[in-house]
């Protein structure tokens, strides 16, 4: 019998020692027989959680209109990539691509690339956007052509690896996978410490058992983002859930068919998250050189973008059943008890220009 998925990580802990937190995420998201990535179809109504692109339609409308403006606030230029990282189904690009299609001068300058590591994701991508016979698909930025390029990415930093530490008496260990005494995957303390000089001044005292999280992986992605803008210019901007300040607690999860799951119950199965540490962020950016836009609310973000002009115009002259599915699809979006206030907008641009619906830049 195959070996399961719970069964091969077991056997690589009671070998190796425990997994980190990242690595485990890393593994049962991405392995490529028996990860959630490889093995699932997570997006949408029939998945394991759903998106602002697959809310509504209206989402990527307003973002299509938010990069024209980019690309006009960085000059127009005749040659430049649109670029999404991690695009799920693909939604959210052909729904931009759609409501830019009467920009006719941003359409032919536009080169479509998306950068994504999961094949089976690839393939649906390349079903929605059947029709556009130019997309490329990399799988890193640094791939990416020499031209300005205009980023985005949604629900991407969240899945992307976090390592967690426990305040244990004078020291941050860091919180790992572990066996217990049945052989079964339970947390433990790992050998980790928690990176000199990564906790922000003021919480030095901390009581045991509090949870400090960071991730590498994540403030990579934005080094990375920002060398492609500081080569070529160009603006990013990314979609997700999570905090404007830093700031000390477990935000780890594991979701499916909609529902908070016990992460360690079936690796692979379920979707792991946790919440981005915006300031940390904006911090790797500014330090590599980026001009960092103040931090919005999705919910501001779309009101300001004409999330309530949309919803009128697709509403007038159909169904009170339309018109009120349309108006839910709005509240879910912006509302700040629902996806309005923990999603944020998150932009920064190669070089100082006026981006809108962002106020003035401040950095
Ligand atoms: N943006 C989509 C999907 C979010 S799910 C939406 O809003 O619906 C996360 C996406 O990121 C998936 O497409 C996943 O395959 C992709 N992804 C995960 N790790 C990645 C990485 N290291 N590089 C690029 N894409 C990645």
């Amino acid at each position: 019998m195959t070996e399961s998925f719970t069964e091969r990580l077991a056997r690589h802990i009671s070998v190796n020692g425990p997994l980190p937190l990242a690595e485990f995420m890393h593994w049962a998201m991405s392995d490529p027989a028996q990860g959630y990535y490889a093995t699932r179809q997570p997006i949408g109504r029939d998945g394991d959680f759903i998106t602002a692109p697959e809310v509504s339609q209206m989402f990527g409308e307003l973002l299509g209109i938010w990069a024209i403006a980019a690309w006009q606030a960085i000059g127009s230029p005749a040659h430049f990539n649109l670029v999404e990282i991690g695009p799920g189904r693909g939604t959210l690009m052909a729904d931009m691509l759609r409501a830019a299609a009467s920009h006719p001068s941003f359409m032919s300058s536009a080169n479509i690339i998306f950068v994504e590591t999961s094949d089976s994701l690839t393939q649906t991508q390349k079903e929605t956007l059947v029709g556009h016979d130019t997309v490329e698909w990399i799988a890193s930025l640094s791939d990416l052509p020499d031209r300005p390029s205009i980023i985005l990415a949604n629900e991407l930093l969240d899945v992307l690896p976090v390592r967690q530490y426990v305040k244990t008496g004078a020291a941050w260990h860091e919180r790992s996978v572990g066996l217990d005494t049945n052989g079964k995957l339970s947390w433990v303390l790992g050998t980790g410490r928690l990176p000199d000089d990564s906790l922000p001044a003021g919480h030095e005292n901390e009581p045991d058992g509090a949870v400090f999280e960071i991730s590498p992986v994540r403030e990579a992605f934005i080094r990375n983002t920002a060398t492609a803008l500081e080569n070529n210019g160009g603006v990013a901007l990314f979609t997700d859930y999570g905090h404007g300040k830093t700031a000390i607690g477990d935000t780890f999860q594991a979701v499916k068919n909609h529902r908070p799951v016990d992460p360690l119950e079936m690796p692979g199965a379920a979707d792991l998250t946790s919440h981005v540490d915006f300031e940390a962020l904006q911090n790797i950016a500014l330090s590599s050189g980026m001009h960092v836009f103040p931090l919005m609310t999705q919910g501001e973000f779309l009101l300001s973008l004409g999330l309530l002009e949309r919803a009128g115009a697709l509403g007038r002259n159909q169904s009170p059943e339309i018109q009120q599915r349309i108006t839910g699809e709005a509240e879910r979006l912006a509302l700040p008890g629902e996806m309005g206030e923990i999603f944020k907008a998150f932009a920064f641009s190669g070089s100082a220009i006026e981006l809108t619906p962002f106020p003035a830049n401040d950095c």
